[in-house]
């Protein structure tokens, strides 16, 4: 099944307490496409990037299905920038700098050989291109799922509630469901949100797993406990790739095939924080996830007897 991946292509600076990289390869559809590329293809990226950014990662993005069709290169300018500071308790980190450069005036032109695809992934980004892309589609798709964080609730809530009027799923963290309900329990927070607009709501609590909301569904997810955490950067949108990667190979979005959906981005997610950047999504095949799948089944296999 298609699926288009929407998102930011960036250069990233991390500083974790394990070690400092000034310029890496980063952006949410980079990393959702090096995800979900282990289950689905093709992939039909929509993004920006400026003239600095390297030909060869887009060439190993393509070498993976990745269609790059949909993505402008403007010469003359620079890609977005971001960078990042995480502390101790690498759950929480803090933005150090946004440069949005060539994403600030980014007009997405959806290719016509994208259209009718079956699968969205809306990755993070200015709401306002998020919703761009939505009009553009002549057809819905089947599934269409949202990635946001902080920075656009403080710099551009209208654009981004109504965005959420249009799609299925959306996909935040713990301390962004917060912000966007204005509630502390995340049960409570998950009500207010499926008002606004997606039927699913996916809260991602880094080291402490997952939860999915629907109508009156729970279902939590854990993360594997891993030894070393070296660079948690792009775990969420590696997350978002193995999940709507999942989705689109199996076509089938019901609640059961999502909880599936959510061990499979979590699985993704643990090989993206053992290394810096990508590195890690780079090296991995499909015998590695089958592996790390297992441990998941095994982490939270258990019988109880009742009396
Ligand atoms: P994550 O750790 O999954 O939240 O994603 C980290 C990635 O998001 C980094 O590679 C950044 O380049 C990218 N990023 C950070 N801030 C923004 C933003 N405001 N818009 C789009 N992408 C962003």
């Amino acid at each position: 099944m298609s699926l288009i991946v929407v998102g930011s292509m960036a250069f990233d600076a991390i500083e974790t307490p394990f070690g400092k990289n000034n310029r890496t390869i980063g952006g949410a559809a980079t990393y959702i496409s090096w995800s979900a590329s282990n289950f689905t293809r093709p992939i039909k990226q929509i993004s920006v990037v400026g003239g600095d950014f390297p030909k060869e990662e887009l060439k190993m993005l393509e070498a993976r299905g990745v269609i790059m069709e949909g993505v402008q290169v403007k010469k003359d300018e620079k890609s977005f920038f971001w960078s990042g500071k995480y502390h101790m308790d690498m759950n929480t980190r803090d933005t150090i700098e946004t440069q949005l450069n060539v994403l600030a005036d980014f007009q997405p032109e959806l290719p016509e050989s994208y259209q009718n695809s079956e699968y969205l992934m809306l990755g993070n980004l200015l709401p306002a291109v998020q919703l761009s892309v939505i009009k553009q589609l002549r057809t819905r798709p089947k599934l269409t799922v949202l990635d946001t964080m902080n920075f656009w609730m403080e710099s551009a809530l209208p654009d981004l509630e109504e965005v959420l009027q249009h799609v299925d799923v959306l996909m935040v963290n713990d301390s962004e469901a917060r912000q966007l309900s204005g509630q502390y329990s995340l049960v409570k927070a998950a009500r207010i949100i499926l008002k606004m607009g997606p039927k699913y709501l996916i809260i991602k609590k880094g080291e402490h797993g997952a939860l999915l909301f629907h109508e009156e569904q729970v279902f939590v997810a854990p993360a594997l406990p891993l030894e070393d955490v070296f660079d948690p950067t792009g775990a969420g949108d590696t997350f978002a790739g193995g999940f709507i990667g999942h989705i689109a190979r199996t076509n089938d979005i019901s609640f059961e095939n999502m909880k599936s959906g959510i061990i499979v981005g979590s699985a993704m997610a643990s090989f993206c924080v053992e290394k810096f950047g990508t590195d890690r999504l780079k090296e991995i095949g499909h015998s590695d996830i089958e592996r790390r799948l297992q441990q998941f089944k095994e982490l939270v296999n258990f019988d109880i007897a009742l009396v």
